[in-house]
């Protein structure tokens, strides 16, 4: 078979399953086995089970875009039903209730700026006094931060130094 042909072929398949086609009739009329069937669909982003979702699919019906959706991936507001790796990239597919946790998720705009979860309504950076508090710690500050507490420190020593310089 030609590229052409393939790449022809595996878009019938996208689209016969996107109707609604059982896998089992797609590739009947094909004439291929199911486990191809299965892995064209998979290779071409297209869920293999009914209902569910590719994470492409998911951030079109929810109006998102990918790197928020990341983030609520990686936060663990949303989780896959499953994932598998083609090579280095990683695939998942997602059921519809998905859709709903992100809708409720996107409710609340603002999420903690230590553990990233949603915030409640009557805070306004953290969500708990303890996510604050380790956030705040000089271990846990930027680069930039340390060093202005540095400084600071510096001319206060400084300061101090003088004043005593006068005393005496
Ligand atoms: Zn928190």
């Amino acid at each position: 078979m030609e590229t052409a042909e393939i790449i022809k072929r595996d878009e019938l398949i996208c689209q016969m399953r996107e109707r609604g086609f059982p896998i089992s009739l797609i590739s009947q009329r094909l004439r291929i086995s199911k486990e191809r069937a299965r892995q064209i669909l998979k290779k071409n982003l297209r869920s293999t089970s009914h209902g569910l979702l590719t994470t492409k699919q998911l951030s079109e019906v929810c109006g998102i875009t990918m790197n928020r959706l990341r983030t609520l991936i990686k936060v663990g507001i949303i989780k896959p039903v499953f994932t598998w790796n083609v090579g280095s990239r990683r695939y998942s597919v997602w059921d519809p209730i998905a859709k709903e946790e992100i809708s409720k998720f996107n409710g609340t705009h603002y999420i903690c700026r230590t553990c990233h979860r949603p915030l409640p309504k009557n805070r306004q950076w953290y969500c708990s006094e303890a996510c604050r508090l380790q956030r705040w710690q000089f271990r846990n500050r930027t680069l930039e931060e340390k060093q202005k507490v540095l400084t600071s420190v510096k001319r206060y020593r400084e300061k101090k130094r003088l004043k005593d310089l006068h005393k005496n």
